[in-house]
């Protein structure tokens, strides 16, 4: 049983263009959102192109900044902060990985955490931990989705995650833990992995290692999320970190790659937005009342 995140980003994306149509009534302007990229790492444009695609295809105002890789960090903090401080500008998001003369973590922080449609700003990230309103990074607000939309029980499951970075596997933990689940978040360093995966309800796997998860590390009738992106260096091909072929014997429910978190990643990229939009709408009108 494929879950097909491309049929629910879909659904997704006709929601959102009905929102765009009665926001547009409502505040008299669509979202904007502002896509940068630094330099010309081949899978940041891909991705930068399919996100630019997609809010274009929603309705939303984007703007396309593609910045040279000799870029410097001192400019780059100073086109933040223009956007930062731009009305019309609801959304910013930095294309990553950057260009290694440019702290990544320092171009994170200095964006507007009410503008920050990634969800990777401190505050947000603290928000998420405490519970407290914020950004949800996209990736693991996709794979929620894709759960609740096939009906998948998370309360009181096992669910097992691969891979703790900052992106996936540390934030989907938080999200299944606030659903009651019971998690389990392995790593590069956790001894005899197999043992772990095989009693999870739910496997999550964001490690970025191809062919990481055979067809016996999986439990029958477990849910299988891959999240992986990798490239097979003989076929050329996308792939993830499960092996699909074996493991879709074994699974109950399995995301196949491509075509199934990363569409839904794009998908709450653009529910992100509109949030950040009406978020920003307010903040002008109050501040326009103090003004007064
Ligand atoms: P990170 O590099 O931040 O984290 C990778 C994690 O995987 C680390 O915690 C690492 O452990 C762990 N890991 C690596 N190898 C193994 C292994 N052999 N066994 C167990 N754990 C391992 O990556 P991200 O979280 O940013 O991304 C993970 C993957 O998800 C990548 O392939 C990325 O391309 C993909 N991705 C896909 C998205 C989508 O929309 N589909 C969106 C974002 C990411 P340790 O901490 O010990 O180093």
């Amino acid at each position: 049983m494929l879950i097909s995140g491309k049929e629910l980003a879909n659904e997704v994306k006709d929601q959102v263009r009905e929102r765009v149509e009665k926001l547009k009534e409502t505040y008299g302007r669509e979202p904007h959102l502002v896509l940068i990229l630094v330099g010309d790492d081949p899978a940041s444009r891909t991705y930068v192109a399919g996100k630019y695609n997609d809010a274009n295809s929603v309705g939303f105002r984007v703007t396309r900044l593609h910045l040279s890789a000799a870029t410097t960090e001192k400019d780059l903090l100073a086109l933040i902060d223009r956007l930062n401080g731009d009305l019309t500008t609801d959304a910013i998001l930095v294309q990553l990985p950057l260009p290694d003369h440019i702290n990544e973590q320092k171009i994170i922080n200095s964006i507007n955490p009410h503008k920050d449609v990634d969800g990777f700003h401190p505050e947000n990230i603290a928000a998420l931990w405490q519970r407290r309103e914020g950004y949800v990074p996209c990736t693991p607000r996709g794979i929620i989705r894709m759960l609740d939309w096939k009906g998948i029980e998370i309360d009181g499951k096992h669910a097992v995650v691969v891979g703790r970075g900052n992106i996936v596997g540390l934030p989907v933990s938080k999200l299944l833990l606030d659903r009651n689940a019971t998690v389990t978040l392995t790593h590069s360093r956790t001894p005899d992995l197999g043992s772990l995966t095989r009693q999870a309800d739910i496997l999550i796997v964001a490690a970025g290692s191809i062919g990481l998860i055979h067809g016996d590390m999986i439990k029958p009738g477990a849910i299988v999320i891959d999240v992986g992106i990798n490239r097979n260096p003989e076929t050329g091909k996308l792939c993830g970190d499960v092996i699909f072929e074996e493991c879709e014997k074994v699974a109950g429910m399995i995301t196949p790659v491509p075509g199934g978190v990363g569409p839904m990643t794009k998908a709450c990229l653009l529910e992100n937005t509109v949030e950040c939009f009406i978020d920003n709408e307010n903040r002008n009108r109050n501040s326009s009342m103090m003004t007064i």
